[in-house]
């Protein structure tokens, strides 16, 4: 968790370059920002399909681990019969003959398990298997998570998931405000993963004649996520006339155009150089990274939700003397006002029911708990979930919410 200037309890607040196809000058940008940016940041470059971060900001490795993703089926050649149940079974097509015995493609597998039931050897059974690399190195301007998926590999979207996970740890450890991620084209699954949870995502794009239709899509799957969004025209100048089209399309549907940079010889050659072109975009890029900042700090000021056990679904119940079994969560914003109550599940657990109702309001975006007590289990879970925790012992709801808003409850963590 990170302050702000006035002592606001706040999330590393996460911004996602996306766009709906490649080639927009989305990574050059995402460069350009972790330039400009002040204060503690992380990066992350979430397009594990074609990262690219890494060539302008050249991350000095600190550390490389093997990505595994979902486990796939692997036959026992040895005890193989080549009968071909597995064969006839799968799908997906992931299974082969060769030389008489069952050959599954890893990069096929969906892992279903079904094979494994019908081999009347049992000589199939489920892998690992080694899908890609997740890296982590030092920049010039703060660390930076990393990725690359193998040729072929499946997966993108729950590496994507785990780059922006190292990135968000480690950026709630060094209490640093933000998260600046470079995001995969498009909208399949590593978009989405990228994109999830976010807190802005910023929507690169240039005047093509695809332009306006790749920014719907973009802008579809925001809404399906309901993340706001900011749109950058980048190399506005190449078609003054379809940047115009854009302008106006996004006026009439209500789309934010945050600012908008033109090209520049100067600003390839920088790149070819292997230098970040800050100095080359000059004052447009300052204005538009203002922009995004300004949309962002609105955002993060909704975006802390606070949970609260409670003794019934109103802010005048009282906070439940037991976080754990409480019969009642109310989740409220940090101006007070409740986003919702709902039954807590505690009392029918017979083990866990504290870490089961911290998952649940972690899930739920709760960044802060004001509570009675917490034993040992639930302290690590919610540091691990990045969460702060307040003593709300012997109050209301509402003047639990109020006497946090003013600063006077005691810090549990
Ligand atoms: S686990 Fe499912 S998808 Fe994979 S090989 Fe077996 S049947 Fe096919
Ligand atoms: S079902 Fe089992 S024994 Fe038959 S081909 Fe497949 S792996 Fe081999």
């Amino acid at each position: 968790m990170a302050r702000d200037g006035e002592g606001i309890l706040m999330s590393p607040f996460e911004i996602v370059m996306v766009s709906g196809k490649g080639g927009t000058g989305k990574t050059t940008l995402t460069a350009c920002f972790a330039a400009l940016a002040e204060g503690p940041r992380v990066l992350a470059d979430a397009d594990v399909d074609a990262p690219n971060l890494g060539i302008i900001l050249s991350p000095r490795e600190t550390e490389s681990r093997p990505f595994f993703g979902m486990k796939v089926a692997h036959v026992d050649e040895a005890r193989c019969t080549g009968c071909g149940e597995c064969l006839r079974f799968c799908r997906f097509g992931s299974i082969l003959m060769k030389d008489g015995k069952a050959v599954v493609d890893p990069g096929f597998c969906e892992g279903c398990g079904g094979c494994l039931l019908v081999c009347p050897e049992g000589c199939i059974e489920k892998r690992a298997f080694q899908r890609g690399v997740l890296k982590r190195g030092e920049t010039d301007f703060g660390p930076m998570w990393h990725a690359r998926l193998a040729p072929g590999g499946e997966n993108s979207g729950m590496l994507v998931a785990l780059v922006r996970k190292e990135a968000r740890q480690e950026a709630t450890e060094l209490k640093a405000p933000l998260i600046l991620v470079d995001g995969p084209p498009g909208v399949g699954c590593p978009a989405t993963s990228s994109l999830t949870g976010a807190g802005l995502a910023v929507l690169v794009v240039e005047p093509s004649r695809s332009a306006l239709a790749d920014l719907r899509r973009v802008i579809d799957l925001c809404g399906t996520l309901s993340l706001p969004f900011g749109i950058a025209i980048n190399r506005w100048d190449i078609s003054p006339v379809v940047t115009e089209e854009i302008r106006s399309v996004c006026e009439a549907e209500g789309w934010p155009i945050l600012g908008a940079v033109p090209f520049d010889e100067k600003i390839t050659r920088a790149t070819s150089d292997g230098r970040i072109p800050v100095e080359e975009m000059g004052r447009p890029l300052v204005e538009l990274w203002r922009a995004i900042l300004q949309r962002g700090s609105a955002k993060n000021m909704t975006k802390i939700k606070i949970g609260i056990p409670s003794l019934g679904a109103e802010t005048s119940s009282a906070v439940a003397d037991r976080f754990a079994r409480a019969p009642w969560f109310v989740v409220a914003d940090e101006s007070g006002k409740v986003l919702e109550s709902f039954e807590g599940t505690g009392a029918d657990e017979a083990h866990g029911a504290a870490t089961k109702m911290l998952t649940t309001l972690s899930e739920k975006g709760v960044s802060v708990l004001l509570v009675p007590r917490l034993g040992p289990n639930a302290i690590n879970f919610a540091k691990q979930a990045g969460m702060s925790a307040f003593c709300a012992e012997g109050l209301t709801v509402a003047d639990a919410l109020a006497k946090h808003t003013e600063g006077k409850l005691e810090k549990l963590l």
